[in-house]
């Protein structure tokens, strides 16, 4: 078993070197390459990340595999493979695909996460699935190389993305991690927290990107982490902003401009509210209370309840008042 652990890894290796080679190298990978460059990574950044690409080939990976003794089946089950359903020949998984190598924690390169040239293409990112290497929720993407800049700034930045990383990463934020597609999980924080507690979050700055951010984060506190908030502006994502902004307006205006947690909660609560309407209004404010009415330190409370106060011209004495009704302590 542990045998084939090993040769799993080893083709995985190879696969990437090779997928590596053709993007860089071939004229079946110009196009590919094109699009990468005309996105805006650098050959530098490509080299660094060991993106590759995969033939338009049903069967290129099953001869190159087989053909260096690999047997068909356990490539099957390393997920390099898939069987046909009518005649269970094995066939290609990836296809004409962008491929981003994806590596354990040790560095190991484990899976593939595969992107489609063409946008109208379905799914757009197609990766490995769970195997005896990959354990998606345990795996967090570019913890490997991001490890030591997170230990040396105590601190980490979570993305949602692949192209989110690789393009902070080359911005100078090398302490970027992204999870595979899913929300963190239980697993993936932990393995942060045994490194740093401090976790800046980056998601894509549309709705689902906002919920994300929620759930993440309770994810992250609940287990002791402290947990700020990078917001990039108008429905961009970090890879898109730093595109059209730059790294610097990235690293000062977006990662060097996070708020805490509290204040990302204050903007996120209203979203959809009407807060000329007295009922949502309320609302609003309750929830913020509640936020506020979590917090451990007393010099942080008084901000932001400071902040609410003069926002809706509310004595600061009413809302502590609320605060201590809502708790349920009596005097
Ligand atoms: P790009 O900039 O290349 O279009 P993105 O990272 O901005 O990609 P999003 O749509 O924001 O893509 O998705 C975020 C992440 O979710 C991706 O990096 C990928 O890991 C995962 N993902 C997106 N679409 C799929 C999919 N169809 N299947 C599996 N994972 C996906
Ligand atoms: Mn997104
Ligand atoms: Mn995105
Ligand atoms: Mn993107």
């Amino acid at each position: 078993k542990n045998k084939d652990v090993h040769t799993m890894i080893e083709a995985h290796e190879l696969l990437k070197k090779f997928y590596h080679h053709l993007l860089i190298n071939t004229k079946e990978g110009q196009e590919a390459l094109d699009y990468l460059l005309q996105r805006g990574f650098t050959k530098e950044t490509i080299e660094k990340f060991e993106i590759g690409y995969s033939l338009d080939s049903w069967d290129f990976v099953v001869k190159f595999l087989t053909k260096r003794g690999f047997d068909a089946e356990l490539m099957e089950k390393a997920g390099l493979l898939v069987r046909k359903q009518s005649d269970q020949s094995f066939l290609d998984r990836f296809r004409n695909r962008i491929m981003f190598p994806i590596h354990d924690h040790h560095g190991n390169t484990v899976a593939f996460s595969g992107r489609v040239l063409n946008k109208n293409e379905q799914p757009k990112y197609l990766n490995s699935p769970e195997t005896k290497i990959f354990n998606k929720s345990k795996l967090l993407y570019n913890f490997n190389q991001a490890r030591l800049h997170i230990r040396k700034q105590e601190q980490a930045i979570l993305f949602e993305g692949f192209a989110d990383v690789i393009s902070a990463a080359a911005s100078g934020v090398e302490h970027s991690i992204a999870t595979m597609g899913t929300s963190l999980t239980d697993e993936q924080a932990k393995i942060l927290k045994r490194n740093v507690s401090d976790i800046i979050i980056c998601y894509d700055s549309d709705s689902a990107g906002a919920d994300a951010t929620i759930r993440a984060s309770r994810t992250l506190t609940s287990i002791g982490c402290k947990v700020r908030v990078a917001v990039i502006s108008d429905g961009m994502d970090p890879d898109d902003y730093i595109r059209k902004h730059g790294p610097e307006k990235f690293r000062n205006d977006v990662i060097g401009a996070s708020v805490t947690l509290t204040a990302f909660k204050m903007q996120y609560y209203r979203r959809g509210k009407n807060l000329q309407n007295e009922g949502e209004r309320v609302e609003y404010i309750e929830k913020v209370l509640h936020e506020i009415s979590s917090l451990k330190s007393p010099v942080e409370q008084e901000i932001y309840l400071k902040q609410l106060s003069s926002e809706f011209s509310l004595p600061i004495e009413v809302l502590k008042e609320q605060i201590h009704r809502s708790s349920g302590r009596k005097d």
